[in-house]
């Protein structure tokens, strides 16, 4: 291995990682020219695959024009385009797009935009936002406060406003079954007790990831359960905020996952498949019903330096061009298909695979110590980190999450991109 010098730079740890050379397609490949196949996008990111030729040119063409105009002096071809763009995918009466450079500040903004309409509105009373254990909505403190996953908001408990959780609906756990339209509806019924218990007057909204992600493993609803959700927000003038972060792009068979069940939100917000790894994108997309008496009241206090910046917009557009070009959303869910039951087909032979799930190209398995008690594996045996370990050694790219005693199951997300072939499922 190549030797290299103390690093400077810090993450979450000392451990060092193979340093990147390039990456084209599927594959990536350290200065020492060992080869890696991304099974997991990065973090369920580079959905269109590495280094796309339509997008670089894109931005090139983009940067020969202008890399920055700040939006209070400024608006901006690609900006606009995209909100355009973005308008037209998203649910019907969702027209109205703010953009930011991450998951994190798309939830930051989804929170306030919800509080600002309930201020605009004469419900200024309303500030509970209700959210699921485990989830997971980002890392800033707002964010982090809808965040359920004890290991990463413990720590920041003191500077934070509690918010009520409900359960997900883990139905693998607890023994129920998810096609059951009587597990879809025991589960969001927790949501309408909790806006009970919290006092309906006070609940602002609801976030929820239509698929889960890296906490809770590819989790999809039962049956009913969006739609129930749904039903329960509008009953009690709470707004329901779909978080498509890890989901919004097309990984999962439709553009944005809350498609899936034709549910409408009043604010949703994605950004890891929208940016795709080419440049820092996200956006917050909502109802005019909530923007316009915002705006009507003085605007919406918030923004970003970098929102709408137009080298990021231009990759966003170009990527979505990719997506639809190249009929990227069947291809996740047909080669997602083929992924999920090649999985199962492994579940079959190995006795620590207590589950596989997911949607599209957004898959899981989970590792347990027993499929009876579904029991988490011990964490002494150190057998999730080993088989971390192995995947890399091996040039496989996994994204794991060991969440410890059991807080939210051992689980691996296998999500390649939505380029991936038959021959990449194989290897
Ligand atoms: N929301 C969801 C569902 C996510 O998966 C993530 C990141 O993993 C975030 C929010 C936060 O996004 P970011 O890491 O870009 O701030």
């Amino acid at each position: 291995m190549t030797q290299r010098p103390e690093s400077k730079l810090f993450y979450q740890s000392r451990r060092r990682r193979p340093l990147l050379d390039q990456a084209r397609g599927v594959y990536m490949w350290d200065v020492d020219g060992k080869r890696y196949l991304d099974g997991s996008s990065g973090a369920m990111v580079c959905n269109i695959g590495h280094s796309n030729p339509h997008v670089l040119e894109c931005m090139r063409r983009q940067m020969d024009k202008s890399s920055f105009g700040y939006r209070l002096h400024f608006e901006t071809e690609p900006a606009e385009q995209l909100a355009q763009k973005l308008a037209s995918l998203a649910p019907e009466g969702l027209e109205k797009v703010f953009f930011v450079s991450g998951g994190s500040e798309a939830v930051e903004s989804a929170i306030k935009l919800a509080r600002q309409h309930a201020v605009a509105t004469g419900d200024s009373q309303r500030y509970k936002v209700i959210s699921r254990y485990p989830s997971y909505h980002g890392c800033t403190l707002g964010a982090l406060a809808l965040t359920g996953y004890a290991p990463m908001t413990a720590p920041f408990d003191p500077m934070m406003q509690s918010m009520p959780k409900i359960p997900a609906p883990r139905a693998y756990l607890d023994g129920l079954d998810p096609e059951d339209e009587a597990t879809g509806k025991f589960y969001a019924d927790m949501l309408e007790e909790a806006i009970l218990q919290e006092g309906p007057e006070t609940v602002l909204a609801f976030m929820v990831e239509p698929v889960g992600g890296a906490s809770t493993g590819a989790l999809p609803p039962p049956k009913g359960y969006m739609q129930r959700i749904s039903e329960i927000c509008r009953r009690y003038g709470v707004l329901l905020i779909h978080d498509e972060v890890m989901t919004g792009g097309g990984r999962t068979g439709a553009f944005f996952a809350g498609d899936h069940w034709q549910v409408e939100p009043d604010i949703l917000v994605l950004s890891k498949g929208l940016g795709a790894g080419y440049a820092p994108l996200g956006a917050m997309i909502a109802h005019e019903r909530i923007v316009e008496p915002v705006l009507d009241k003085g605007g919406f206090i918030h923004g970003y330096t970098y929102a709408g910046n137009p080298l990021a917009c231009a990759a966003g557009l170009a990527v979505i061009e990719e997506i639809e070009a190249h009929q990227m959303m069947a291809n996740a869910s047909s080669i997602g298909a083929e992924l999920k039951a090649g999985l199962q087909q492994l579940m079959q032979r190995h006795e620590l695979i207590g589950d596989v799930r997911g949607k599209g190209l957004l898959l899981a398995f989970e590792l347990v110590a027993d499929r009876e008690t579904m029991a988490p594996l011990p964490r002494e045996a150190g057998a999730f980190d080993k088989l971390v370990e192995i995947a890399y050694d091996k040039g496989l790219i996994i994204y794991s999450r060991r969440t410890r005693g059991g807080y939210t199951g051992d689980h691996f997300l296998v999500c390649p991109p939505m380029i991936a072939t038959a021959n990449h499922l194989d290897e």
